[in-house]
Protein backbone atom coordinates (compact mmCIF):
# COMPACT_ATOMS: atom_id res chain seq x y z
CA UNK A 1 0.00 0.00 0.00
CA UNK A 2 0.85 3.41 -0.58
CA UNK A 3 1.40 5.07 2.70
CA UNK A 4 0.36 8.27 1.35
CA UNK A 5 -3.01 7.06 0.38
CA UNK A 6 -3.06 5.24 4.05
CA UNK A 7 -2.21 8.35 5.75
CA UNK A 8 -5.02 9.72 3.89
CA UNK A 9 -7.63 7.10 5.51
CA UNK A 10 -6.10 8.43 8.86
CA UNK A 11 -9.59 10.22 10.56
CA UNK A 12 -7.76 8.70 14.48
CA UNK A 13 -4.80 9.10 16.16
CA UNK A 14 -3.59 7.96 19.29
CA UNK A 15 -0.78 10.69 20.79
CA UNK A 16 2.05 9.63 22.52
CA UNK A 17 3.49 13.48 23.46
CA UNK A 18 7.07 11.95 23.70
CA UNK A 19 9.35 9.09 24.04
CA UNK A 20 9.93 8.29 27.99
CA UNK A 21 8.37 5.19 28.19
CA UNK A 22 8.16 3.75 31.62
CA UNK A 23 11.28 5.34 33.13
CA UNK A 24 9.21 9.16 32.33
CA UNK A 25 5.80 7.66 34.02
CA UNK A 26 4.29 8.99 36.82
CA UNK A 27 3.51 5.17 37.94
CA UNK A 28 5.38 1.88 37.52
CA UNK A 29 3.29 -0.85 35.78
CA UNK A 30 4.23 -4.10 36.72
CA UNK A 31 2.90 -4.70 33.52
CA UNK A 32 3.31 -1.20 31.34
CA UNK A 33 2.62 -1.69 28.17
CA UNK A 34 4.82 0.85 27.01
CA UNK A 35 8.31 -0.69 27.94
CA UNK A 36 9.63 -2.67 25.49
CA UNK A 37 10.75 -0.56 21.77
CA UNK A 38 9.89 2.65 22.93
CA UNK A 39 12.75 2.77 26.40
CA UNK A 40 15.24 1.80 23.19
CA UNK A 41 14.23 5.20 21.86
CA UNK A 42 16.28 8.78 22.97
CA UNK A 43 13.78 10.31 25.26
CA UNK A 44 12.17 13.44 24.02
CA UNK A 45 9.47 15.74 25.15
CA UNK A 46 8.09 16.36 21.77
CA UNK A 47 6.80 19.91 20.66
CA UNK A 48 4.05 21.80 18.90
CA UNK A 49 5.42 21.92 15.63
CA UNK A 50 5.48 18.68 15.79
CA UNK A 51 2.08 18.60 16.07
CA UNK A 52 1.40 20.87 13.39
CA UNK A 53 3.54 18.78 11.13
CA UNK A 54 1.02 15.84 12.23
CA UNK A 55 -2.03 17.86 10.99
CA UNK A 56 -0.62 18.78 8.20
CA UNK A 57 0.35 15.10 6.86
CA UNK A 58 -3.19 13.36 8.57
CA UNK A 59 -5.97 15.93 6.06
CA UNK A 60 -8.80 14.38 7.49
CA UNK A 61 -8.05 14.03 11.19
CA UNK A 62 -10.93 14.13 13.42
CA UNK A 63 -9.76 12.34 16.68
CA UNK A 64 -6.84 12.74 18.47
CA UNK A 65 -6.62 10.30 21.62
CA UNK A 66 -3.66 12.33 23.54
CA UNK A 67 -2.06 10.20 26.03
CA UNK A 68 1.05 12.20 27.40
CA UNK A 69 4.46 10.86 27.80
CA UNK A 70 2.96 8.28 27.94
CA UNK A 71 0.30 9.01 30.61
CA UNK A 72 -1.00 12.78 30.88
CA UNK A 73 0.05 13.13 34.45
CA UNK A 74 3.62 12.94 33.27
CA UNK A 75 3.50 16.82 30.99
CA UNK A 76 0.34 17.81 31.53
CA UNK A 77 0.46 21.43 30.27
CA UNK A 78 1.97 19.85 27.05
CA UNK A 79 -0.74 17.93 26.83
CA UNK A 80 -3.10 21.10 27.47
CA UNK A 81 -0.99 22.89 24.86
CA UNK A 82 -1.41 20.03 21.88
CA UNK A 83 -5.21 19.69 22.91
CA UNK A 84 -5.68 23.46 22.24
CA UNK A 85 -3.81 23.24 18.59
CA UNK A 86 -6.11 20.07 17.58
CA UNK A 87 -9.12 21.87 18.93
CA UNK A 88 -8.35 25.33 17.16
CA UNK A 89 -8.49 22.86 13.66
CA UNK A 90 -11.56 21.20 14.67
CA UNK A 91 -10.20 18.28 15.67
CA UNK A 92 -11.45 16.75 18.94
CA UNK A 93 -9.96 15.36 21.82
CA UNK A 94 -9.92 12.57 24.07
CA UNK A 95 -7.46 11.67 26.97
CA UNK A 96 -6.10 8.93 29.16
CA UNK A 97 -4.66 8.41 32.34
CA UNK A 98 -3.67 5.83 35.52
CA UNK A 99 -4.98 9.06 37.96
CA UNK A 100 -1.99 10.17 39.43
CA UNK A 101 -2.88 13.26 40.98
CA UNK A 102 -6.47 12.87 39.24
CA UNK A 103 -7.91 16.21 40.41
CA UNK A 104 -5.06 18.58 39.91
CA UNK A 105 -4.29 16.77 35.93
CA UNK A 106 -7.74 17.35 35.22
CA UNK A 107 -7.78 20.75 36.19
CA UNK A 108 -4.52 21.59 34.64
CA UNK A 109 -5.47 19.54 31.34
CA UNK A 110 -9.17 21.14 30.93
CA UNK A 111 -7.45 24.98 31.63
CA UNK A 112 -8.63 26.96 28.62
CA UNK A 113 -10.45 23.99 26.44
CA UNK A 114 -13.53 23.64 25.10
CA UNK A 115 -15.64 21.12 26.96
CA UNK A 116 -17.39 20.45 23.59
CA UNK A 117 -14.05 19.46 21.76
CA UNK A 118 -13.58 16.77 24.19
CA UNK A 119 -15.02 13.43 23.90
CA UNK A 120 -13.89 12.00 27.03
CA UNK A 121 -11.46 11.62 29.35
CA UNK A 122 -10.35 7.25 30.47
CA UNK A 123 -8.96 6.20 33.56
CA UNK A 124 -7.12 2.95 33.66
CA UNK A 125 -8.53 1.52 37.06
CA UNK A 126 -7.75 -1.95 37.03
CA UNK A 127 -9.06 -2.89 40.71
CA UNK A 128 -10.55 -1.19 43.62
CA UNK A 129 -8.64 -3.50 45.61
CA UNK A 130 -5.86 -1.02 47.38
CA UNK A 131 -3.08 -3.70 47.74
CA UNK A 132 -3.62 -5.20 44.10
CA UNK A 133 -3.94 -1.56 42.86
CA UNK A 134 -0.08 -0.92 44.69
CA UNK A 135 1.30 -4.43 43.20
CA UNK A 136 -0.34 -3.53 39.12
CA UNK A 137 0.62 0.26 39.18
CA UNK A 138 4.30 -0.20 40.96
CA UNK A 139 2.90 3.04 43.27
CA UNK A 140 1.08 4.16 46.18
CA UNK A 141 0.49 7.24 45.23
CA UNK A 142 -2.67 6.66 43.38
CA UNK A 143 -5.94 7.46 45.44
CA UNK A 144 -9.28 6.50 44.97
CA UNK A 145 -10.77 9.34 46.84
CA UNK A 146 -8.67 11.66 44.43
CA UNK A 147 -9.92 9.59 41.31
CA UNK A 148 -13.72 10.29 42.35
CA UNK A 149 -13.04 13.84 42.89
CA UNK A 150 -11.33 14.52 39.36
CA UNK A 151 -14.32 12.23 37.50
CA UNK A 152 -17.44 14.45 40.09
CA UNK A 153 -14.82 17.65 38.59
CA UNK A 154 -15.14 16.11 34.96
CA UNK A 155 -18.71 15.61 35.01
CA UNK A 156 -19.63 19.39 36.44
CA UNK A 157 -17.58 20.20 33.42
CA UNK A 158 -19.92 17.36 31.24
CA UNK A 159 -16.99 16.04 29.96
CA UNK A 160 -17.75 12.10 29.68
CA UNK A 161 -15.58 9.67 31.84
CA UNK A 162 -14.74 6.57 30.96
CA UNK A 163 -13.37 3.37 32.38
CA UNK A 164 -10.66 1.28 31.51
CA UNK A 165 -9.33 -1.40 32.88
CA UNK A 166 -6.78 -4.00 31.89
CA UNK A 167 -7.53 -7.16 33.21
CA UNK A 168 -4.58 -9.76 33.85
CA UNK A 169 -5.38 -13.44 35.63
CA UNK A 170 -5.03 -11.54 39.00
CA UNK A 171 -7.68 -8.92 38.64
CA UNK A 172 -9.74 -10.93 36.24
CA UNK A 173 -12.82 -10.42 38.42
CA UNK A 174 -12.53 -7.30 39.62
CA UNK A 175 -14.54 -5.89 36.60
CA UNK A 176 -18.18 -6.54 38.58
CA UNK A 177 -16.93 -4.43 41.16
CA UNK A 178 -15.39 -1.70 39.14
CA UNK A 179 -18.65 -1.10 36.91
CA UNK A 180 -20.73 -1.04 40.45
CA UNK A 181 -18.64 1.45 42.13
CA UNK A 182 -18.59 4.11 39.27
CA UNK A 183 -22.24 3.14 37.94
CA UNK A 184 -23.79 3.65 41.27
CA UNK A 185 -21.63 6.46 42.42
CA UNK A 186 -21.31 8.63 38.54
CA UNK A 187 -23.53 6.74 36.67
CA UNK A 188 -20.88 6.11 34.20
CA UNK A 189 -22.21 3.70 31.42
CA UNK A 190 -18.81 3.74 29.33
CA UNK A 191 -16.18 0.96 30.03
CA UNK A 192 -13.50 -0.41 27.48
CA UNK A 193 -11.35 -3.34 28.46
CA UNK A 194 -7.80 -4.38 27.66
CA UNK A 195 -6.51 -7.77 28.36
CA UNK A 196 -2.94 -7.14 30.23
CA UNK A 197 -0.42 -8.39 27.30
CA UNK A 198 3.10 -9.12 27.47
CA UNK A 199 4.22 -7.89 23.93
CA UNK A 200 6.83 -5.04 26.03
CA UNK A 201 7.84 -8.00 28.52
CA UNK A 202 9.14 -10.62 26.67
CA UNK A 203 12.33 -12.00 28.21
CA UNK A 204 11.20 -9.52 31.89
CA UNK A 205 10.56 -11.57 34.76
CA UNK A 206 7.13 -10.45 34.97
CA UNK A 207 4.75 -11.79 37.55
CA UNK A 208 1.61 -11.63 35.71
CA UNK A 209 -0.62 -14.39 34.03
CA UNK A 210 -2.45 -13.71 30.90
CA UNK A 211 -5.90 -14.46 31.68
CA UNK A 212 -6.43 -17.90 30.38
CA UNK A 213 -8.36 -18.36 26.84
CA UNK A 214 -11.60 -20.28 28.51
CA UNK A 215 -12.14 -17.47 31.19
CA UNK A 216 -11.12 -15.02 29.08
CA UNK A 217 -14.51 -16.44 27.15
CA UNK A 218 -16.89 -16.68 30.41
CA UNK A 219 -15.70 -12.87 31.31
CA UNK A 220 -16.45 -11.61 27.78
CA UNK A 221 -20.06 -13.23 28.04
CA UNK A 222 -20.81 -11.99 31.76
CA UNK A 223 -19.59 -8.34 30.65
CA UNK A 224 -21.82 -8.31 27.69
CA UNK A 225 -24.93 -9.20 30.24
CA UNK A 226 -24.05 -6.50 32.37
CA UNK A 227 -23.80 -4.27 29.69
CA UNK A 228 -27.38 -4.83 27.96
CA UNK A 229 -28.70 -5.26 31.38
CA UNK A 230 -27.30 -2.01 32.51
CA UNK A 231 -27.22 0.11 29.03
CA UNK A 232 -23.49 0.44 28.95
CA UNK A 233 -21.14 0.99 26.21
CA UNK A 234 -18.63 -1.50 26.03
CA UNK A 235 -15.78 -1.76 24.11
CA UNK A 236 -14.03 -5.56 24.59
CA UNK A 237 -10.98 -7.49 23.12
CA UNK A 238 -12.32 -10.80 21.72
CA UNK A 239 -8.98 -12.90 21.62
CA UNK A 240 -10.05 -16.50 21.86
CA UNK A 241 -12.77 -17.61 19.16
CA UNK A 242 -14.43 -20.90 18.95
CA UNK A 243 -14.31 -22.60 15.25
CA UNK A 244 -17.72 -20.95 14.44
CA UNK A 245 -16.52 -17.64 15.66
CA UNK A 246 -13.52 -17.88 13.74
CA UNK A 247 -15.92 -18.14 10.41
CA UNK A 248 -17.67 -15.01 11.14
CA UNK A 249 -14.25 -13.26 12.42
CA UNK A 250 -12.59 -13.99 9.12
CA UNK A 251 -15.33 -12.45 7.26
CA UNK A 252 -15.15 -9.38 9.07
CA UNK A 253 -11.87 -8.51 10.25
CA UNK A 254 -9.29 -5.78 8.99
CA UNK A 255 -6.06 -6.46 10.51
CA UNK A 256 -3.73 -2.74 10.96
CA UNK A 257 -0.94 -4.45 10.27
CA UNK A 258 -1.89 -5.66 6.82
CA UNK A 259 -4.00 -3.33 5.45
CA UNK A 260 -3.32 -0.17 7.23
CA UNK A 261 -6.43 1.69 8.21
CA UNK A 262 -8.37 4.46 9.77
CA UNK A 263 -6.66 4.37 13.66
CA UNK A 264 -3.04 5.11 13.67
CA UNK A 265 -0.16 5.86 16.33
CA UNK A 266 2.66 8.41 16.84
CA UNK A 267 5.15 9.12 19.01
CA UNK A 268 7.21 12.41 18.73
CA UNK A 269 10.86 11.51 18.78
CA UNK A 270 13.79 13.80 19.08
CA UNK A 271 14.03 13.78 15.17
CA UNK A 272 11.57 12.20 13.79
CA UNK A 273 7.63 11.18 14.02
CA UNK A 274 7.59 7.72 14.29
CA UNK A 275 4.02 5.67 13.19
CA UNK A 276 2.17 2.67 13.44
CA UNK A 277 -1.09 1.20 12.71
CA UNK A 278 -0.56 -1.77 15.54
CA UNK A 279 1.24 -0.83 18.59
CA UNK A 280 1.85 -4.63 19.94
CA UNK A 281 3.70 -5.08 16.52
CA UNK A 282 5.71 -1.93 17.16
CA UNK A 283 7.01 -3.64 20.23
CA UNK A 284 8.00 -6.89 18.55
CA UNK A 285 9.12 -5.32 15.50
CA UNK A 286 10.26 -1.69 15.17
CA UNK A 287 10.62 -2.18 11.40
CA UNK A 288 7.58 -2.44 10.90
CA UNK A 289 7.04 1.48 12.38
CA UNK A 290 7.81 4.11 9.83
CA UNK A 291 8.44 8.14 9.96
CA UNK A 292 5.55 10.04 8.72
CA UNK A 293 7.38 11.92 6.17
CA UNK A 294 8.66 8.54 4.23
CA UNK A 295 7.24 7.92 1.28
CA UNK A 296 6.18 4.18 1.74
CA UNK A 297 4.90 1.74 5.49
CA UNK A 298 6.06 -1.81 5.58
CA UNK A 299 2.74 -4.12 5.61
CA UNK A 300 2.71 -7.62 6.87
CA UNK A 301 1.01 -9.94 3.91
CA UNK A 302 -0.13 -12.82 7.54
CA UNK A 303 -2.51 -14.60 5.74
CA UNK A 304 -5.23 -13.78 8.26
CA UNK A 305 -2.73 -15.03 11.44
CA UNK A 306 -1.41 -12.54 13.91
CA UNK A 307 2.48 -12.32 13.30
CA UNK A 308 2.45 -11.66 16.88
CA UNK A 309 0.20 -13.41 18.87
CA UNK A 310 3.24 -15.40 20.33
CA UNK A 311 4.86 -12.50 22.23
CA UNK A 312 1.13 -11.08 23.33
CA UNK A 313 0.80 -14.26 25.77
CA UNK A 314 2.71 -15.47 28.71
CA UNK A 315 5.51 -18.15 28.24
CA UNK A 316 2.71 -20.84 30.06
CA UNK A 317 -0.18 -20.18 28.51
CA UNK A 318 2.30 -20.44 25.43
CA UNK A 319 3.71 -23.75 26.75
CA UNK A 320 0.34 -25.34 27.40
CA UNK A 321 -1.29 -24.41 23.59
CA UNK A 322 -1.00 -26.94 20.80
CA UNK A 323 2.22 -27.32 19.32
CA UNK A 324 3.72 -24.55 21.41
CA UNK A 325 2.58 -22.36 18.94
CA UNK A 326 0.15 -20.09 21.38
CA UNK A 327 -2.39 -19.85 18.23
CA UNK A 328 -4.92 -22.77 19.43
CA UNK A 329 -5.65 -23.67 22.77
CA UNK A 330 -7.85 -27.05 23.80
CA UNK A 331 -10.80 -26.61 26.19
CA UNK A 332 -13.51 -28.18 27.52
CA UNK A 333 -15.53 -26.26 24.93
CA UNK A 334 -13.47 -27.21 22.01
CA UNK A 335 -10.66 -25.34 20.29
CA UNK A 336 -10.30 -22.06 20.96
CA UNK A 337 -8.07 -19.61 18.50
CA UNK A 338 -6.23 -16.67 19.52
CA UNK A 339 -6.96 -13.81 17.17
CA UNK A 340 -6.13 -10.10 16.67
CA UNK A 341 -6.11 -8.30 19.39
CA UNK A 342 -8.61 -5.35 18.05
CA UNK A 343 -11.38 -8.07 16.71
CA UNK A 344 -13.17 -6.40 19.51
CA UNK A 345 -16.73 -5.87 20.81
CA UNK A 346 -18.57 -2.76 20.44
CA UNK A 347 -21.98 -2.43 21.98
CA UNK A 348 -24.16 0.24 22.63
CA UNK A 349 -26.89 -0.46 24.66
CA UNK A 350 -26.77 3.71 26.49
CA UNK A 351 -27.94 5.11 23.16
S1 LIG B 1 0.76 4.44 33.32
FE1 LIG B 1 1.08 3.48 31.29
S2 LIG B 1 3.14 4.10 30.66
FE2 LIG B 1 2.98 4.58 32.83
S3 LIG B 1 3.94 2.81 33.82
FE3 LIG B 1 1.70 2.45 33.69
S4 LIG B 1 1.33 1.33 31.76
FE4 LIG B 1 3.42 2.23 31.72
S1 LIG C 1 -2.62 -7.56 16.79
FE1 LIG C 1 -1.66 -8.94 15.28
S2 LIG C 1 -3.20 -9.28 13.65
FE2 LIG C 1 -3.85 -7.49 14.87
S3 LIG C 1 -3.06 -5.72 13.75
FE3 LIG C 1 -1.50 -6.28 15.30
S4 LIG C 1 -0.06 -7.70 14.33
FE4 LIG C 1 -1.91 -7.53 13.05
Amino acid sequence: MNKVTGLEKVTDLTLYTGTFGKKGCTCNCIGCTQNGYITKRKQNQGNLEQIKIIMDKLPNLKNAYILGNPDVSVDTKFCNQAAKEFIKNGINVMFSTSGYKALETAKTLFKDLDPAYISYISYSVDTLDKEKMRYLKGSNKLNMQDIEDAIAYCQELNIPVKIQPTLWEINQDDYKEIIDNFYNKFNIRWYTFHAGSFEALRNKNVGLNHVKPSKWKEIVSNIQKIAEEKKLKILLPRIFLNKEEMIECKNNIHTYCANGGSGLQIWLEKDNIRCTYCPLLAEVHPEFTFLIQEKMANFISQNGVCAIQKEALDNDLIYNSNKKEGRIFSSSKGELYNVCRFYSIREDFKS
